[in-house]
């Protein structure tokens, strides 16, 4: 970590996503200071450089939607090859078994990936809260700020089971007024309002088919009273819009609307099923989307309307979603999949590889309430993600920003959270990769084995 007076100058990046910084970026403390154009020289003295000259930069990547126990859950026989809803029900008796030390090593294993692809800011939904798993955000906190990593963790929930009419089983829902609790416990011991925030909270009820609406408006109410965003899956599916219409009477985003959502404290994951009307209310309302294309493909939801919601004005972001319907979570390659998905509904001119960048950088920020991250203004974090195009699928390569996308970048060289390196050479720093893949494996090989 820079000390408080190192000053730090990332020297002429071979590119760099932001053309006003093609010299580099000077860094003091958590923050970047100057933006160093082409051929200059920073205005101020500083203390230490580092060459960039073999290094893309690009501001620290953000994903906005994730859900890091479903690590344990990676293509799973029973699972494979199913669309959403009987995809779910065949993983939610195998996510009821999950503890606190299984849920600890996913957390960390998935967190660790996402700093491995350039990832500096991660989002988690996590809405399983069975008997033997209360404290999972708490865990997911503290291995966050172990591992040095910004953090939007979501207290999701779940109230309605197969008894109500509900997807999930019964042993993994709790009650309207425990989850209201634990949300104020957790927003009150962990949510950080301020700039520069390395731990964020916000509410996250699961899914229109999982959650009574009650529930829906009192987080809402919650949200509002406290200041903190409000995430939720809407429009994946088909079969979504039909269960909503046959409970409620509406489409999913009318049901939002109605419970108080439709506004720029939320951000949606997938967003897929939309007609024209709900983009513009979207737009209006400044609702921000995930959009996780590999699951989309994975499952066969559909495609996100991105750049007509963007038009309309709601922010875009990307996410890798769980690991059970991708099954990475590697935000480097989710650009790449956004590029392609991207280019089959629309022109190779509208879906560029600066559009994905801007999707999974300064889109994703807006999704989750922040301009302190997502570029490389003076003011802003010092949250970096570098590239080096040393690979063999890099070779030759003429348009180096550009290449990460084509070519399949998958992995930094170099990541920097609030101005601390946390991966250097393409290894996260300060962990030992062997022994927490080889717990994780022994996590999950345990979880099949309870069924
Ligand atoms: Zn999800």
């Amino acid at each position: 970590m820079p000390e408080t007076s190192t000053i730090l100058w990332i020297r002429n990046p071979l590119a760099c996503a932001d053309a006003n910084a093609a010299g580099g970026v000077v860094i003091a403390g958590s923050r970047i200071v100057e933006k160093v154009p082409a051929g200059g020289q920073p205005k101020q003295a500083v203390s230490t450089t580092f060459d960039a000259s073999q290094h893309v930069l690009l501001p620290g990547l953000i994903n906005t939607h994730h859900h890091f126990y479903q690590t344990l859950t990676r293509a799973y026989s029973p699972a494979l090859n199913k669309e959403l809803f009987p995809w779910l029900t065949t993983l939610y008796d195998v996510w009821a078994n999950i503890d606190q030390e299984q849920m600890e090593i996913a957390s960390e294993l998935a967190m660790v990936e996402l700093l491995m692809s350039g990832c500096t800011t991660v989002a988690d939904h996590h809405y399983v809260f069975s008997g033997a798993l209360l404290d999972a955000i708490d865990c997911q906190v503290e291995t966050a700020r172990r591992l040095g990593v910004r953090a939007a963790l979501t207290r999701g929930s779940m109230s309605v089971g197969r008894d109500d009419g509900g997807l999930p089983p019964q042993s993994v829902v709790q009650d309207e007024q425990t989850i209201i609790d634990d949300s104020q416990r957790l927003i009150d011991r962990y949510h950080q309002p301020e700039d520069g925030a390395m731990t964020t909270i916000a509410l996250a009820p699961c899914s229109p088919f999982s959650v009574s609406r009650e529930l829906m408006r009192e987080s809402a109410r919650l949200a509002e009273t406290n200041g903190v965003r409000l995430h939720t899956h809407l429009a994946e599916t088909e079969d979504e819009t039909a269960y909503c219409q046959k409970l409620f009477g509406m489409r999913p985003l009318d049901y939002i609307e109605e419970c108080g959502w439709l506004s720029n404290r939320t951000w949606l994951a997938h967003g897929i099923h939309f007609n024209d009307d709900e983009i513009r209310r979207l737009g209006l309302a400044g609702t921000g989307i995930a959009h996780c294309p590999s699951s989309n493909m994975v499952l066969g939801s559909g495609l996100c309307r991105t750049l007509e919601l963007e038009a309309a004005g709601a922010p875009v972001g990307l996410g890798v979603d769980g690991s059970a319907s991708n099954d990475h979570s590697n935000l480097a390659e989710e650009m790449r999949q956004a590029l392609l998905l991207g280019r089959l509904q629309y022109s190779p001119s509208e879906v560029t590889h600066h559009a994905v960048i801007r999707w999974a950088t300064q889109g994703s920020a807006r999704c989750l309430g922040r301009d302190d991250i997502g570029g490389l203004e003076p003011g802003q974090q010092a949250d970096l993600a570098l590239f080096k195009l040393d690979e063999l699928r890099f070779s030759g390569a003429e348009n180096p920003l550009a290449a990460l996308l084509l070519c399949g970048a998958h992995r930094a060289d170099r990541v920097m959270v609030a101005g601390r390196w946390r991966v250097t050479d393409g290894l996260p720093c300060e962990i030992d990769l062997g022994a927490l893949m080889a717990r994780h494996d022994q996590a999950a090989k345990r979880l099949r084995k309870a069924l």
